[in-house]
């Protein structure tokens, strides 16, 4: 059942992150000190170590860097979802900036490496809004 179907828990320093999807804004850390994004929520920037960083809206574009089609349901609640796409998408504020997502409403024989992408948000039925991504033609 969907209701069943697991999803992130707003914690550890992520509950930036999860409220902005339920306003449809795709965030993540910016570094004060040296300016770069950093994926997934740390308290300490992965790139030079400092503390100090705030929370930036990005544009959602991005590209297909790689992804797999799931036709086996790892869980129960997937049962009714396969196939369905995970990809990894490179944003496009910065060069290795990516996530892990599902890419939606798409035949998964039309996926091709580089193709550009931007995010959208879909309901769990716990309310909480999830980033996905649709292929876009710019
Ligand atoms: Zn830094």
């Amino acid at each position: 059942m969907l209701s069943d179907f697991p999803y992130p828990i707003p914690e550890h320093g992520s509950e930036p992150y999860w409220a902005a999807c339920n306003d449809r804004r795709l965030v993540m850390q910016r570094c004060d000190a040296c300016r770069k994004f950093r994926w997934q929520p740390t308290p300490l920037c992965t790139f030079c170590a400092d503390e100090n960083f705030t929370w930036a809206t990005l544009s959602g574009r991005g590209k297909i860097s790689t992804w797999t089609v799931v036709t086996h349901p790892v869980h129960p609640a997937a049962i009714d979802r396969v196939p369905y796409v995970v990809v990894e998408v490179e944003l496009d504020e910065q060069t290795g900036l990516r996530m892990l997502s599902n890419l939606v409403d798409v035949n998964p024989a039309a996926i091709k490496a580089d193709a550009r992408v931007a995010v959208t948000f879909t309901e769990h039925q716990s309310g909480q809004m999830l980033p996905v991504f649709r292929l876009t033609d710019v």
